[in-house]
């Protein structure tokens, strides 16, 4: 069963459409008004959420190589467990999993799995940068931004089916169909700007209260920018999948306290760094 509850509807909103759609049909009207407040409804519970990352877990295992290094593998993990437990979230089964891939990327998907690629470790100059790289990943999933973006998706799509997945009818169906599409396409791996704006916000905040200094995610886009100059087409995919180190920038500026205070690095990031460097190199992400 995917669909949930319906969560809060505007009540200004919900007057205003009744006096516009006041002669459709009472079934018009309520789909109506699940389309025009699309941003506001949460139709993915959160156990479904976790259903739905688990099925697109298994498919990213199989399609992308891992680091199976132990030390760094479990290093990774450590970091990203630390995090998740300052993110003020239901209870996701948080993993964290390490692509072996060159290009600089890092994604979530819903209800827990995170995955960072080896070429982002590489890139990040210290620890706080690396826990600024897992912190805005976490912050993805904790904000649920996966399963608004399926619910936006299902109320588009859906129409009147949708409507009697809600009343409990054959729609249920219909809904999973949706969901199973949507972990096929990939399109979780990309958010909207408010949410990448949001993620940016939430990361800092979960970096801060797990011990490390915030202005390692200032430093993570400078660390970007730098590698931008050295290996334009490692970067390619992240600026795709991102605003802009600059504009992340700008926001930064306004989130991240002007004094110091937390972890900044640590010998064994700079040890797991090193290891990662004598491994046979990564593999691309392009397809050639
Ligand atoms: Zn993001």
């Amino acid at each position: 069963m995917i669909v949930g509850q319906v969560g809060h509807v505007g009540q200004v909103r919900r007057v205003a459409l009744a006096s516009v759609v006041s002669g459709l049909s009472r079934t018009l009207w309520i789909v109506a008004l699940l389309s025009v407040t699309v941003g506001a409804i949460q139709l993915v519970s959160v156990a479904d959420e976790i259903t739905i990352g688990k099925q697109a877990q298994l498919k990213v295992r199989k399609e992308t190589p891992q680091v199976k290094d132990p030390a760094a593998q479990a290093y990774v993990t450590r970091i990203g467990r630390r995090l998740a437990a300052h993110a003020a979230a239901e209870q996701y089964p948080f993993s964290f999993s390490i692509a072996n891939y060159r290009e600089v990327n890092a994604f979530a998907l819903p209800g827990g799995p995170v995955w960072v690629n080896r070429g982002a470790i590489q890139a990040a100059g210290t620890e706080s940068e690396l826990a600024g790289v897992l912190a805005h990943e976490i912050a993805h999933i904790s904000q649920r931004h996966a399963a608004q973006q399926l619910s936006n998706a299902m109320v588009t799509t859906l129409g009147l089916n949708l409507l009697n997945a809600l009343l409990g009818n054959a729609g249920g169906a219909a809904a999973a169909n949706i969901a199973a599409r949507y972990v096929a396409s990939g399109a979780f791996l990309k958010f909207s700007r408010d949410d990448e704006q949001e993620a940016d916000r939430v990361g800092v905040r979960i970096m801060t209260r797990a011990g490390w200094d915030p202005h390692g995610m200032i430093e993570l886009m400078e660390s970007i920018r730098e590698q931008e100059k050295r290996d334009p087409s490692s970067v390619e995919i992240f600026f795709s999948n991102h605003p802009s180190p600059k504009d992340r920038l700008a926001l930064l500026a306004h989130v991240v306290p002007s004094r110091r205070s937390g972890t900044r690095d640590s010998a064994e990031f700079q040890a797991i760094r090193a290891k990662l460097r004598t491994l046979p190199p990564a593999r691309s992400m392009i397809k050639k």
